[in-house]
């Protein structure tokens, strides 16, 4: 890791929601570093402040306590543009083809030009997609939809991704199958990535480190190298026989936890 190039540096990031019932602590002391290619699974119990620590991370919320670095500059909440989210929800518009909600981000941004169009259409050919270019998402399957749906992210050319459990709508046979194809996306696309999950298999399958949150206010409770040999895929990790250790070793850490 040291000789690879930091990208986000999350120095003793603490965070409290405030409402008229009161102060809930969500987030307490967490520090990590992102590298450049990283891809990070965040795994915790419901309710940990996982989906806190993406805001953060995206520059939606502001740390009450510590710092985030990215790229050596203090993060700010005005338009992040180095930051991709994707989320359960695919939020495809059914009023758009699949081209136009594709191309949805480009045109909100105004960065829509001949050059950009033709980098999605060939994305969309790229993964397949570009034959239903002029469908309506309710045409798709749960798995292209959520194609569709990274490929509108990447359009925008984020230099990391955020994604806040986005299988986790599809049943359990589309999520394997769509979370091996994006998770290859990802990596073929050379982005950094951080993933909040649930799915132990899944973070084990896609990360090549895994950070285990505690139960709220979530404090980092172990970081898990995942090593597996460079260019697998997700499926042939999940046959690997580490694979079990790892499921065992971070199912441990979070029962500990209880
Ligand atoms: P996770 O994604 O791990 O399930 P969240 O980050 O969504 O957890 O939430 C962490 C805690 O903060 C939960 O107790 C949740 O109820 C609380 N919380 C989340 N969002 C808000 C909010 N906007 N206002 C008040 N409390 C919130
Ligand atoms: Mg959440």
């Amino acid at each position: 890791m040291e000789n690879m190039e930091k990208l986000m540096e999350i120095n003793h990031v603490g965070y409290s929601y405030h409402t008229m019932q009161g102060e809930t602590p969500a987030l307490s002391n967490i520090n990590f570093t992102v590298y450049k290619g990283d891809f990070l699974a965040i795994v915790g119990p419901s309710g940990c402040g996982k989906s806190t620590l993406l805001s953060l991370l995206s520059g939606l919320l502001e740390p009450e306590h510590g710092s985030i670095f990215l790229s050596n500059a203090k993060l700010t909440q005005k338009g992040n543009g180095s930051m991709g989210y994707m989320l359960q929800h695919d939020h495809l518009f059914e009023w758009r083809t699949i081209e136009k909600n594709v191309l949805l981000g480009l045109e909100i941004q105004k960065k829509l030009t001949p050059e950009t169009k033709e980098m999605v259409l060939d994305m969309l050919k790229t993964y397949g997609l570009y034959k239903f270019k002029d469908a309506r998402p309710s045409q798709l399957s749960g798995g292209m939809r959520q194609r569709a749906a990274l490929i509108r992210t990447l359009a925008l050319k984020p230099e990391i991704l955020l994604l806040d459990e986005p299988f986790s709508a599809l049943d359990y046979q589309t999520r394997l199958t769509v979370g091996d194809d994006i998770g290859a996306i990802i990596k073929k696309e050379e982005k950094t990535a951080i993933l909040v999950t649930h799915d132990l298999s899944e973070a084990i399958s896609l990360a090549n480190r895994v950070l285990v949150l505690s139960k709220r206010p979530a404090t980092i409770q172990k970081i898990v190298d995942i090593a597996f040999p460079n260019n697998i895929s997700a499926l042939e990790r999940r046959n690997s026989p580490e694979f079990k250790d790892y499921f065992n070793q971070i199912w441990k850490e979070l029962n500990d936890n209880e």
